[in-house]
């Protein structure tokens, strides 16, 4: 069995990552998506365990200190990591592992697996990034302030990434975004 490949996808809140992460998981069957902890307060309909694992602050200090996590980092006051141990079972069973995390988390992965595959997602402009985020509705004013000054610090990042995707048209970004998924799989599926 051929070890799957790690891909990373990032880009501001609201720039549609998730929208994205959940087309390429139905157009390829292979494609697994990691579920991160985090010490943030699960939104309306967020079931723990899928979206995320909720974790106190004790809690999610403790798999830091076990080396339970892969890597993680704080956003916008919490914090967010990537389980070590399904990951490396899904990789071992050849599987295409996706996680879905921030800038800090990715350059992580970049130095402890140098051969992952970073994808950067982008808003069409900081206007419709805004518009996106006060249009979701779940979030405070203070919260929308804090993500649209962290998608500045993202976004002066973005060519350090392999790819950059930007996401005007869904239907065509979807489409690059999983056929970049399949070039790079093809080269180890077996
Ligand atoms: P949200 O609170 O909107 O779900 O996520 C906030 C940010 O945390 C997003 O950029 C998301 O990609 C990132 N994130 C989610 N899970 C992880 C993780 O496990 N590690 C890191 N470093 N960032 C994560």
């Amino acid at each position: 069995m051929r070890r799957g490949n790690l891909f990373v996808i990032s880009g501001p809140s609201g720039a549609g990552k998730g929208t994205l992460v959940a087309r390429l998981v139905q157009a390829v069957p292979d494609a697994w998506v990691s579920v991160s902890a985090t010490t943030r307060a699960p939104r309306k309909g967020e079931i723990d365990g899928v979206h995320y694992q909720f974790k106190t602050p004790e809690q999610f200090q403790q798999l830091i200190d076990t080396d339970g996590l892969l890597e993680w980092a704080e956003y916008s006051s919490n914090r967010y990591g990537t389980p070590r141990a399904s990951v490396a079972e899904h990789m071992a069973a050849g599987q295409q592992v996706i996680l879905e995390i921030d800038v800090q988390g990715a350059f992580q992965i970049r130095e402890k697996v140098p051969e992952a595959h970073l994808i950067f997602i982008e808003p069409p402009s900081m206007e419709v990034l805004e518009a996106r985020l006060r249009g979701r509705g779940t979030e405070t004013e203070e919260v929308i302030e804090q993500r649209l000054s962290a998608a500045k610090v993202e976004l002066s990042r973005k060519m350090e990434y392999d790819i950059q995707l930007v996401n005007d048209d869904l239907d065509e970004a979807c489409a690059a975004l999983v056929s970049y998924v399949n070039e790079q799989a093809e080269k180890t599926r077996g």
